[in-house]
């Protein structure tokens, strides 16, 4: 069965969140349209690799049209907050960007995972029509999100658990 391709072209706000207990968080992106939403299951990681990706992408941009004026990052926080109801159409497996030159819009492409073996095309795809800022905004803020997770324990550097805390540098030595 093949699966649905959407257009949001273009979002009227663009954003991702986490939701849960730290250490069992679950990210979302999330696309408005007007009053509609469209949410989606992400990793954090791709998240983060989609910011790094994205800057890299806007400097590419800024050399093949030295005339955009510079996209902006400002986000205010309220507003980037998931909005309920919190309902996804699948979770993503890979995520790219593209851009559309004649009306400077940036196209974040989100394919739906599939187990292992199945036909890719048979999987959902959701295009996400955006401006350079509302995409880079989502970036900054989803970098934020993604570092808000567990306090880093300062004697192994590994994610403290709220539940408590097996450092293994405190069971090997005595300080
Ligand atoms: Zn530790």
């Amino acid at each position: 069965m093949p699966g649905t391709e959407l257009d949001i072209r273009p979002v009227t706000h663009i954003t991702t969140d986490a939701i849960g207990q730290p250490g069992k968080r679950v990210f979302y992106l999330q696309g408005w349209q007007d009053e509609r939403t469209i949410t989606l299951i992400v990793e954090k990681i791709q998240i983060q690799s989609l910011a790094v990706g994205y800057e890299q992408f806007l400097a590419e941009l800024q050399e093949k049209f030295p005339d955009l004026p510079q996209a902006e990052a400002n986000f205010d926080e309220e507003k980037m907050r998931i909005k309920p109801p919190v309902d996804p159409l699948f979770r993503v497996g890979e995520m790219g960007l593209g851009y559309e030159a004649d009306n400077d819009m940036v196209i974040l492409v989100a394919r739906e995972q599939l187990p292992e073996g199945e036909d890719p095309e048979s999987g959902s795809i959701v295009r996400f029509w955006c401006t350079r800022s509302q995409m880079r905004a989502l970036c900054r803020w989803g970098m934020d999100v993604a570092a808000r997770g567990r306090p880093i324990c300062p004697q192994c550097g590994e994610p403290m658990d709220p539940a408590g805390h097996f450092c293994p540098k405190k069971n090997g030595h005595k300080h």
